[in-house]
């Protein structure tokens, strides 16, 4: 399949349009921003390790369920994806308390969940992604009530099977994000990316970082945490 005209440009990808209407491919940058575009950076090889990862993952959620929008990688930091409409609406789960949520509620990080959590956020950069209920999502038209059903059940089972594979590795899954999408056919299906830049992956035994907190947080290792996360996964 051949790239045509960029569609689109975000912070860490790149989306081109195909001669399949129904496909795009995106392209992972090594480009990395925090704080909602604010801290600006590189991540060297990051692009290929979330592409790679992003399809792993995708692959073995997709044989357990979940419906995605992964269709073929095409090498290194390309892949073909199902064309689908992005549902407004960030979908964080949490198991561990970190980063915002540490915050806004003035507790520690690192107190683990009786039952894991979900919040959405409305993915309005201008707005700074702010934090929505399912009335207001649904006063806003975002989604409808049965779509926002369908993705927290798609979510809480992604964040159980994730949760298993991460663990096979001596990770702790903290938290992470989801975006999904519609197809044509108004299918909910996951889409965008499940990797180190998404989700907070701790190491099990020295609760070392393996994500995109080192970036944020100045601690320095990025690249090297982003590769064992990979090693690991790939069973190297
Ligand atoms: N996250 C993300 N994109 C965002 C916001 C959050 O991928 O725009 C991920 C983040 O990497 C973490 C989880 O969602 O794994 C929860 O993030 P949190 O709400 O704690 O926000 P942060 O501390 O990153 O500002």
């Amino acid at each position: 399949m051949n790239k045509c005209d960029q569609l689109y440009e975000g912070k860490a990808k790149k989306v081109y349009a195909t001669e399949d209407p129904n496909c795009v491919i995106v392209s992972y940058k090594d480009d990395a921003t925090a704080f909602n575009g604010l801290k600006k950076g590189t991540i060297t090889g990051k692009g290929a390790i979330n592409n790679k990862m992003t399809n792993h993952l995708m692959k073995r959620l997709e044989a357990n369920g979940i419906p995605t929008h992964f269709v073929e990688q095409l090498n290194d930091r390309e892949t073909v994806v199902k064309k689908v409409s992005i549902v407004p609406l960030e979908v964080i789960i949490r198991n561990i308390s970190a980063g915002s949520f540490a915050k806004r509620y003035g507790v520690e990080e690192g107190i683990v969940f009786a039952a894991p959590t979900i919040e959405f956020s409305y993915k309005d950069d201008d707005l700074g992604d702010p934090l929505i209920n399912d009335s207001h999502a649904l006063a806003l038209g975002l989604a409808t009530q049965a779509e926002i059903d369908l993705i927290k059940r798609y979510a809480f089972a992604v964040n159980d099977l994730l949760k298993a594979f991460m663990k096979e590795i001596g990770i702790d899954l903290v938290d992470f994000k989801l975006e999904f999408g519609k197809t044509a056919d108004g299918t909910i299906v996951l889409a965008d990316e499940i990797s180190p830049d998404t989700c907070r992956l701790w190491d099990e035994t020295t609760h070392e970082k393996l994500d995109k907190d080192r970036f944020r947080r100045d601690l320095g290792g990025a690249e090297e945490a982003y590769e064992e996360v990979m090693r690991r996964l790939m069973g190297e």
